[in-house]
């Protein structure tokens, strides 16, 4: 079935990547390949496949004791094993919960931020690890690059922003430290993702005070939530929340869900609201930090 007549370039680095994009408007991306091989009518005729998988500079990843930058042809794989000695549980979670361990060899960190018109756990995951990625117009005569939030490459509904001939060329995830992270993805994203429901959450306890909380909810064909507005509410509740509070949050949080995204469905809606009232409900004083304060006097 595959494009067997298809033009197909490899170049080796970024300066002969920006040579050939320049040249060309038709030019298309090939990271893993999973979404692409997987799409009846996604290439047209006139499109050229760019293979990005021979310019070693996308494939490296490097840390300081702030953050760590990821090229964009890392596998999901790669970065899960590197990452076990940097990142905490929510990126590990999120990354093992991606495919099988064979499809996570083929899917690079480049595609899965990248498809155009479907969103799974990554984007969530790192939109609330303060994650940055760093896009590379290769259309322009000069090869411009920027640093942007990783939410902002997509709009309400998740589909992606950003221009053809931009390519996203590493990702930059902070290293901050949180006391309570959850990763739940709820339903069958690949073969039933209008039904399926991904939360990713953290948040940093001062010892019985909530103090920080982020949230993500994906929808994978509707679109991403992000709560500031309700986050900024739970800093400074006192732990454990009661079960009437939790309630009413989870209901605020849905409601406000239902005014944003459209195309959810009741059973999205009544999973997510669940979802949440049982995470904040986990969520406990932090003993060690309680301990710590005690000692003092
Ligand atoms: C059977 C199966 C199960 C899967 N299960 C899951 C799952 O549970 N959770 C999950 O998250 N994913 C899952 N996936 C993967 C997901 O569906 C996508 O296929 C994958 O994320 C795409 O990554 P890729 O590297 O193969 O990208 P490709 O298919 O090569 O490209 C995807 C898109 O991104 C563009 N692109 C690629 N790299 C860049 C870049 N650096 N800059 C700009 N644009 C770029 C391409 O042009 C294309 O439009 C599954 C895939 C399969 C086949």
């Amino acid at each position: 079935m595959f494009y067997s007549n298809k033009k197909l370039i490899s170049p080796t680095t970024i300066n002969e990547l920006h040579a050939i994009m320049k040249s060309r408007t038709n030019g298309i991306f090939f990271a893993g390949g999973t979404y692409i091989m997987n799409q009846q009518n996604y290439l047209k005729e006139e499109d050229t496949i760019i293979d990005l998988s021979n310019i070693k500079e996308l494939d490296e990843i490097t840390r300081n004791i702030q953050f760590v930058d990821v090229g964009c042809m890392v596998t999901a794989n790669k970065l899960l094993d590197i990452g076990k000695l940097a990142f905490t549980d929510l990126l590990l979670d999120t990354l093992h919960n991606t495919a099988t361990h064979i499809i996570r060899n083929q899917i690079t960190i480049g595609g899965a931020l990248c498809t155009p018109d479907i969103r799974y756990s990554l984007p969530g995951t790192l939109s609330i690890m303060n994650t940055v990625v760093e896009l590379l117009d290769l259309s322009q005569d000069k090869l411009v690059s920027k640093f942007i939030p990783i939410d902002k490459l997509y709009n309400t509904k998740g589909e992606l922003q950003i221009e053809k001939g931009v390519l996203l060329k590493k990702i930059r995830i902070s290293l901050d430290n949180y006391d309570f992270e959850k990763f739940f993805c709820i339903g069958d994203p690949i073969r039933k993702p209008e039904s399926t429901l991904i939360i990713s959450f953290r948040a940093n306890i001062d010892q019985t005070i909530l103090n920080k909380v982020n949230m993500c909810v994906t929808f994978p064909t509707c679109g991403m939530y992000i709560s500031n507005e309700i986050a900024q509410e739970l800093i400074g509740a006192q732990l454990p929340l009661t079960i009437s509070r939790t309630i009413i949050i989870s209901e605020k949080i849905t409601n406000d869900i239902k005014k944003e995204i459209t195309g959810i469905s009741a059973l999205q809606i009544e999973r997510c609201k669940r979802l949440i009232q049982s995470i904040l409900f986990e969520i406990e004083p932090n003993q060690e930090s309680i301990e710590i304060s005690e000692g003092l006097f």
